[in-house]
């Protein structure tokens, strides 16, 4: 049992430059899974320890591993804001669901996280662009060779303060096409948030790095024909009289970030569809000037537009200095929300207190 008191941190010294996801701060959530008990026990908020698993702990052998990425802002009237984290929550017990992984409470999910993100709030930095990043996760943790759903699991929320993607601005980044390998198929795991997808999917990262480009962006599995997302990012595409994202189909992870540009765009009456986009258009629609730009979505990054993007031996670019117009606006909207310096109209945010 878990009988210490736990103390507010009081005051936390971060480095200038926070490398993501390096220093987590002082305490985590612990809650464990156990059929043979009745299923969750008891959730315990607690200082961040080395957890110790069984060799035979399926998630090294079977993979039944997932995760979520969320963000806790300081907002400018001094308060703590997390965005839109019932998102999060539904999102992990999807996948949860595909990996046949025990559901948690929406409920307690929320209150646990929302606790321990108060309890650490000294790690949220007070810089400009700064968050904490909150990064809920479960893993199986039954000792058995057998292949089958584990019965034993671990729940563990940690928070990681971070700085700004592009420390330097806005910067726009480099993508290479990857048609070598796919990251995942409909009716796969594309859509569910698990650690196997980012495992297949490294080594297309290694080799658009190899090339001198800083992401992936993905082709659909079957054909090779369709865009589908990038790395951890989901992907926007601006046409001259249209803004278009893949609609999720199965293969593609459905991002808070994406649902949320698809929203601001909807009230800024921009014509925003979700359908399939080819490789092929892109290219024409680049050689006709029809294409203005493309960016991505997602938590860490927020928008990220694209500078160049290559696919084969056409080298679309957009611009190397300077990012697209559109995605500068969504990010300063986005953030603008996140940060409470623009009304949050649709209730994005849940404040702690
Ligand atoms: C997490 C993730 C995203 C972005 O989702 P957000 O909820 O916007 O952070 C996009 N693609 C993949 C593969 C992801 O894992």
């Amino acid at each position: 049992m878990n009988n210490q008191v736990l103390e507010k941190t009081k005051k936390v010294s971060l480095p200038e430059n926070l490398v993501f996801g390096k220093i987590f701060s002082e305490h985590f959530l612990e809650m464990n899974f156990d059929g043979a008990k009745g299923g969750w026990q008891k959730p315990e908020i607690k200082k961040l320890e080395t957890i110790t698993l069984h060799p035979a702990a399926m998630v090294f052998h079977y993979g039944q591993a997932l995760f979520e990425g969320l963000k806790a802002f300081n907002t400018v009237d001094g308060r703590i804001a997390l965005f839109r984290p019932e998102k999060n929550i539904e999102r992990l017990n999807n996948s949860a669901a595909r990996l046949c992984m025990p559901q948690v409470d929406p409920k307690l999910f929320l209150d646990k996280m929302l606790e321990l993100v108060k309890l650490d709030q000294a790690w949220i930095p007070d810089r400009p662009g700064h968050s904490l990043y909150i990064r809920p996760f479960m893993i199986a943790t039954e000792p058995c060779f057998g292949v089958r759903a584990a019965d034993q699991y671990k729940f563990m929320i940690m928070l990681s303060p971070v700085g700004p993607y592009y420390p330097e601005g806005f910067k726009p980044v480099p993508i290479m096409v990857v048609d070598k390998y796919v990251r995942a198929v409909r009716r796969g795991t594309g859509e569910a948030k698990v650690a196997g997808n980012y495992a297949a999917s490294l080594i297309g990262q290694v080799d658009a790095k190899h090339e001198g480009y800083t992401q992936v962006l993905w082709l659909d599995a079957i054909e090779q024909k369709y865009i589908e997302e990038v790395g951890a990012m989901n992907i926007f595409v601006r046409f001259k009289n249209e803004i278009a994202t893949p609609q999720l189909g199965g293969s593609i992870l459905p991002g808070v970030t994406r649902a949320s540009v698809i929203q601001i765009l909807k009230d800024w009456n921009f014509n925003i569809t979700e359908r399939s986009i080819s490789i092929d258009e892109i290219v024409s629609s680049f050689d006709n000037n029809d294409l203005l730009e493309v960016f991505g979505s997602g938590t860490a990054a927020v928008i990220s537009s694209v500078s160049k993007l290559k696919y084969h031996e056409k080298e679309m670019i957009f611009s190397e200095t300077q990012a697209g117009e559109l995605a500068i606006k969504l990010n300063d909207e986005l953030t603008g929300i996140q940060y409470g310096k623009i009304p949050d109209r649709h209730n994005w945010l849940t404040y702690i207190d």
